[in-house]
């Protein structure tokens, strides 16, 4: 099965610049995937097609079969999405933003709660669960953001620059719990401009430059070019 099959992805923006010139992407059931490029090079703009935030303006997009076009509630019930930047009501507890978002997916209150509390834990922030969240440190709020796309428990996670700015300890724990996520099933495709963080986690990779795929392979072989 295919978590991700992209064909002649292409999008202009409203000025006219072209941020993704055909890109095709295929990214097996199962897989570690990185998408490693410059800043610029429409890592960002690929993700937010992904995740329905920008509108595409050509070619097609299928997660684990569902279509964008026909079919973009299922493809987003798919589909936890980690973005860049923290954009949670930073007035709102933690364990409210979870369970909150729970209800964006219909989950009931009740197994909301059980849900949050399994995260909240995993995570690392249990302790923290009824502090607003302007409170917590940058990595809890990064943590906080993995367990929001993790409620509705979705096949494919997608992390955006997952651990831009954050210390090399925190890294090393994000990326032992991801790794954790991926055994137990999970599909996972990050974004870094780092090759190193690529290098550490992932199974296979696409190299995008100027909205281009320029190079597309396994890590294993990517390594043994260089
Ligand atoms: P579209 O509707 O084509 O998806 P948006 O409405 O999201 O484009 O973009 C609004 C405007 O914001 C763009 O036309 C652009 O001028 C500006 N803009 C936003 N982000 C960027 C960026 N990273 N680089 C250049 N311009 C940007
Ligand atoms: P990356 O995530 O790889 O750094 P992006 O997808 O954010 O790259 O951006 C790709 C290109 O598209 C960049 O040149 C950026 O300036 C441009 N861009 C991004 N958003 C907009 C926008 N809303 N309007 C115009 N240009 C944009």
């Amino acid at each position: 099965t295919l978590a991700l099959s992209i064909k002649q992805l292409r999008k202009s923006y409203a000025n006219g610049f072209e941020a993704l010139k055909g890109v095709d992407l295929e990214v097996a059931e199962g897989d570690f995937f990185a998408l490693l490029g410059p800043n610029g090079a429409g890592k960002s703009t690929t993700i937010g097609i992904l995740s329905t935030l920008v509108n595409k303006t050509s070619g097609s997009v299928q997660v684990f079969g569902h279509d964008l076009d026909t079919d973009p509630l299922a493809l987003k019930r798919c589909i936890g999405l980690v973005p860049q930047e923290f954009n949670f009501n930073q007035f709102e507890t933690a364990h409210n933003i979870l369970t909150t978002q729970a209800g964006y997916y219909g989950i009931k209150l009740k197994e909301a709660r059980v849900r949050a509390e399994e995260l909240l834990k995993q995570l690392g922030l249990w302790d923290k669960r009824n502090v607003a969240s302007r409170m917590l440190s940058g990595g809890m709020k990064r943590r906080l953001m993995i367990a929001r796309a993790l409620m509705h428990r979705p096949r494919l996670l997608i992390l955006d620059e997952p651990t831009a700015g954050v210390d090399i300890e925190l890294r090393r724990s994000m990326w032992e719990y991801l790794t954790e996520l991926n055994e137990q099933g999970t599909t996972i495709i990050l974004t870094t401009h780092y090759l190193e963080e690529a290098e550490q986690l992932c199974r296979n990779i696409a190299i995008i430059d100027h909205g281009y795929i320029v190079e597309n392979s396994s890590m294993r072989a990517l390594l043994g070019q260089l």
